[in-house]
């Protein structure tokens, strides 16, 4: 049976944080699949489709990466998908509360266990919520906005 995660996230937009769990995913997994979540309770500046083609573009030669967007529960996705787990990042004890009760939810709800890997220090202080804010002031995010993936 393969082994298949879904990562899921607002990615608004993916930054090198989110890139460096997948890389670090990848090993443990036969496929992951990004799960591109629309929510209705943060303002987004990319619509799903930008996000989505965006980060299809960075993985196109990988085959082991794929990308969804979805709008249901991600315990959901995840049987749509035949995945056994949940990637998550852990950044900061600030996200462990909140990530230990959405995985246990969906280890209730649906067997789905959560695989959560903790940040590399350095990507610790890297988040989309900052990104958006510097965009919108004109600055340069190119250092935390990763590039397209070269063929494993
Ligand atoms: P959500 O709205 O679900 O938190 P995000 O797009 O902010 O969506 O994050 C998706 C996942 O990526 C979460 O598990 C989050 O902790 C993780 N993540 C976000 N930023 C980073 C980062 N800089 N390094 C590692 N993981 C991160």
């Amino acid at each position: 049976m393969k082994r298949i995660a879904i990562f899921p996230g607002s990615f608004d937009p993916f930054t090198v944080g989110h890139a460096s769990i997948v890389e670090r995913g990848l090993p443990m997994f036969d496929e992951i699949v990004i799960g591109v979540g629309l929510n209705e309770n943060k303002r987004a500046l990319y619509s799903p489709e930008e996000r989505v083609r965006a980060i299809s573009e960075l993985y196109a030669d990988d085959p082991r990466v794929r990308v969804v967007a979805y709008d249901d529960l991600t315990i959901d996705l995840a049987h749509r998908e035949n995945a056994s787990f949940i990637l998550r990042g852990l950044r900061s004890v600030k996200d462990f509360e909140y990530e230990r009760d959405i995985a246990n939810m969906n280890f209730r709800l649906g067997n789905v266990e959560t695989v959560m890997l903790f940040t590399e220090p350095h990507y610790s202080s890297i988040s989309s919520s900052v990104v958006r804010e510097l965009i919108a002031f004109g600055k340069d995010v190119t250092d935390f906005l990763p590039q397209r993936k070269p063929k494993p």
